[in-house]
């Protein structure tokens, strides 16, 4: 067995919500000694960085928080219904100060490379100050949606104005007053930042590549009484999210959006748009992820919306999705998204109708031939989403071999938690795992309390190394594209599909297990109760 004592018995890289609990429970619960390495200059992740105007959570907050903390569930008071971006960041500063979590973390240091060493069974973690660690255990808690997408676009260096991407927003913010602003995308991100920015700039101009499905938010204050009422059962909620198929409480409609009336359809549909949030996406009929009938009847209600709220109709007809599933991208959630365009200073540049952008110039956006001239460019353009951040960490496992060669053809993990050919690595809501198709903390939770307790059963049982048997992950890889291409997600070119990245290989990131995040928590129990199935323990 190897003798070589570790620096560290676990290194933890970022600080967000997963890396905030995961030092929580090895240090606290296990007594280990944990360093967290966070590239920010504070806890956050996701939090710290996307500080762009509008920026709020799309879960109901009641349960977009950390669970483990049972006194601080009954403290907190969340001021909305999806709490704006610094109100998080306050919740998790909170968090890491209440359990002095601080003390084990590094921040504004960024780990640049990793390499495990056969012999001593330990990884080697380096950072971009120049500091090397050993550690038996790294812990990937890079998050998601963590990694920039900055498109490629022609002539990107050359404008002379300010620009940025919305995940690297200023801390002191923009002044888009009097200003002729650019934003380019469409998304989630795009969708909370547009009508904020629009208040405030003399012009803005929207460049679309695709129209999205957009339900409305819903934001706003939560009746007293319905906060004590889930104060009151917060056991039981937990219970459910975690049960449940999305770690949310919606549940699907059991029935088909086929078998019912149109009246009672109508009536489901209303119900949902008016509940706002993610009901019309999680909690619509038990065939709109798989049947095109059943979906085109929900994307109609949602083309009639938009036609019924933006007054123009060629501009209606722009900001109508066409050609892929609704539901397939992830849902947007909207404050006054469709109103926006109704504004005299907004301005819709559509890639199909308009023409796609050609190149920023050194006072604009061209597009389709014609120029816009700009003051500010914010570029909602998303994320090389999930492998992305893992594969920047340029870690080199078994004989050398990186994330980079052993995914070259899209990721490949053991429940996502595990890398073949990575020992002692975890990935917290990695690849292939429910993460990004669940609320996040519920699948956060769960990877961390699993990696804690392996860990546990590994010192007990005086192992030194655990590591995902090839077999068992190409058994759960090839499950995981089976049960997706069961559905209609496949169809859309989505960052869920890696579609949004020129060159990375087509391929479904996350998890859609037939009995949602419930079902996958029960599968990585039985893996964990019958010894680590599928993993080599030595
Ligand atoms: P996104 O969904 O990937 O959207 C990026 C947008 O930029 C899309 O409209 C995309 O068009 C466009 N785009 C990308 N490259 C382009 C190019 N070269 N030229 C023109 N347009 C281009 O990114 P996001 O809006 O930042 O959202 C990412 C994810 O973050 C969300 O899906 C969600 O999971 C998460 N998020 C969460 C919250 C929350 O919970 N509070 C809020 C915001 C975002 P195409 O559609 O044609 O690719």
């Amino acid at each position: 067995m190897p003798t070589a004592t570790p620096e560290f018995d676990a290194i933890v890289i970022g600080a967000g919500f997963s890396g905030i609990h995961m030092l929580k429970s090895l240090r606290d619960h296990l007594g280990l000694k944990v360093r967290v390495y966070e590239a920010g200059d504070t806890v956050g992740g996701t939090w710290y960085w996307n500080r762009y105007p509008g920026a709020r959570c799309d879960s109901d907050a009641y349960i977009y928080c950390f669970t483990w903390d049972k006194q601080l569930l009954q403290e907190w008071e969340w001021t909305e219904r999806y709490p704006e971006q610094p109100e998080i960041l306050r919740y998790l500063e909170h968090v890491a100060a209440r359990h002095d979590l601080k003390r084990d973390m590094v921040f504004k240091t960024r780990i640049t490379g990793a390499e495990w060493d056969d012999k001593s069974h330990l990884w080697t973690v380096h950072t971009d100050k120049g500091d090397a660690v050993t550690a038996r255990y790294v812990i990937a808690a890079v998050g998601t949606l963590s990694e920039t997408n900055l498109p490629n676009i022609k002539g990107l260096e050359n404008f002379k104005g300010q620009s940025c991407h919305t995940s690297r927003f200023p801390k002191e913010g923009i002044d888009f007053t009097g200003k002729r602003v650019a934003v380019v995308g469409t998304g989630a991100t795009a969708v909370q930042a547009i009508p904020e920015i629009a208040q405030q700039a003399k012009q803005l101009t929207i460049f679309q590549r695709t129209a999205n499905y957009c339900v409305p938010a819903r934001n706003g204050k939560v009746d007293p009484e319905l906060v004590r009422k889930r104060k009151a059962d917060y056991d039981g909620i937990v219970q459910r999210i975690k049960d449940s198929f999305f770690g949310q409480e919606h549940y699907f409609i059991p029935k088909s959006a086929l078998e019912v009336s149109a009246e009672e359809r109508e009536r489901d549909f209303d119900r949902m748009w008016d509940a706002g949030g993610f009901a019309f996406w999680l909690a619509n009929y038990k065939d709109m992820f798989f049947t095109q009938e059943a979906n085109d009847l929900c994307a109609d209600y949602i083309k009639r919306k938009i036609r019924s709220t933006v007054k123009d109709p060629a501009i209606a007809e722009k900001l109508t999705p066409k050609g892929y599933a609704y539901g397939t991208k992830r849902q947007p959630l909207d404050t006054n998204y469709y109103e926006t365009f109704n504004k005299e200073n907004v301005l819709l540049v559509d890639a199909k109708a308009d023409g796609p952008i050609e190149e920023i110039t050194a006072t604009g956006i061209r597009a389709g031939g014609k120029e816009y001239p700009q003051d500010i460019i914010v570029f909602a353009t998303g994320f090389d989403a999930m492998t992305g951040p893992l594969k920047a960490l340029h870690l080199k496992g078994r004989d050398g071999r990186t994330l980079d060669q052993v995914w070259a053809e899209g990721p490949r993990s053991y429940l996502g938690i595990a890398v073949a050919g990575f020992p002692n690595f975890f990935t917290i809501t990695g690849p292939q795992s429910p993460s990004v198709l669940s609320n996040m903390p519920v699948s956060i939770e769960q990877h961390v309390d699993w990696i804690s307790d392996c860990i546990d059963a590994m010192r007990k049982s005086e192992k030194t190394t655990i590591e995902a048997m090839p077999e068992a992950q190409d058994q759960w890889v090839a499950h995981v594209n089976e049960i997706v291409a069961a559905t209609l997600m496949p169809g859309a070119n989505s960052w869920y599909m890696s579609a949004n990245i020129p060159g990375k290989p087509r391929a479904f990131l996350p998890y859609l297990g037939p009995e949602g995040v419930g079902g996958y928590r029960r599968k990585c129990e039985e893996v964990a109760a019958h010894n680590y199935e599928g993993f080599e323990l030595a």
